[in-house]
């Protein structure tokens, strides 16, 4: 089988590292991005590498133009090309809309949604040039549903999903695949905040009994970047035990 080449922002923990990991062991070449974790991407690296794997790590801040630019070049200049591009990195600033200042609402915005945007800008010109490309981008089900708390990350989410759609229909007739996963709880630094018992009531609402871990996630990038999706576009893949529906 050709060795294909894929790209992970914010790989270095959680939801990332488990992609990372499971792309490695399908054979990809894995090019991990990370903003400041650099001992986490050594690590991830490592890991890939002691499992007879390939894997770099390739250090920017997904929200700036330039940098984005530059994690999608060193790509490209190592590997070649890039077959498979996953759109992970993402943060929280939880706040009600009374308490959010306006740079809390930019920040969220600018690293999930124009961090995308920032991404997909310069890794389509190649994947036109191949004439193939998949590209998945991280939403969460709270993009779709809305949360308290939550409207700068609710916001960013929901425009994931439109920017996978309008993509998907620009894209379709040039061989790239675009789609989105909607997340529900997943256990990751991300949720470690939350009390146990905010926890374990969040666990009796889901219908499978349990929150969810970086590998449900990674199943099904495995599964979109697969041939097996290949009439696979546009769509947003709630992966959440059933939380919404
Ligand atoms: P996490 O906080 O554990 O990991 C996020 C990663 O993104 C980290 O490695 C972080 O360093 C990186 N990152 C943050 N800002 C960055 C930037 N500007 N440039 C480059 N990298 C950056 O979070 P996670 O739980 O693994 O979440 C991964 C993705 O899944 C996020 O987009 C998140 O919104 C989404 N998601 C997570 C959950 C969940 O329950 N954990 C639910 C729905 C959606």
């Amino acid at each position: 089988m050709e060795i294909r080449c894929a790209l992970i922002t914010g790989g270095s923990r959680g939801i990332g590292k488990a992609i990372c990991l499971k792309l490695a062991k399908l054979g990809y070449k894995i090019a991990l991005n990370y903003r400041s974790d650099e001992a986490g991407a050594i690590e991830v690296v490592n890991l890939i590498k002691n499992n007879g794997g390939e894997a770099i790590a390739i250090k920017g801040d997904v929200s700036n133009y330039e940098d984005a630019l530059n994690v999608i070049e060193k790509t490209k200049e190592i590997y070649g090309t890039i077959d498979v591009l996953v759109n992970n990195a993402g943060i929280t600033n939880d706040k009600l809309i009374l308490r959010m200042k306006e740079e809390d609402f930019d920040k969220v915005i600018n690293v999930n949604l124009k961090g995308t945007f920032n991404c997909v800008k310069h890794v389509v010109p190649l994947m036109l040039k191949n004439k193939r490309g998949v590209i998945i981008n991280l939403s969460s089900v709270i993009g779709i549903i809305g949360n308290a708390g939550q409207s700068n990350y609710a916001a960013s989410k929901a425009g994931i999903i439109g920017l996978t759609k309008s993509l998907a229909k620009e894209l379709g007739g040039k061989g790239i695949r675009v789609n989105a996963i909607a997340p529900g709880f997943i256990k990751t630094d991300m949720t470690e905040a939350l009390s146990e018992t905010v926890k374990e009531k969040l666990k009796d609402s889901i219908p499978l009994k349990r929150l969810g871990d970086g590998e449900d996630i990674a199943e099904v990038v495995s599964f979109l970047c697969s041939d097996g999706a290949s009439y696979i576009t546009g769509q947003v893949i709630n992966v959440d035990g059933g939380m919404v529906m």
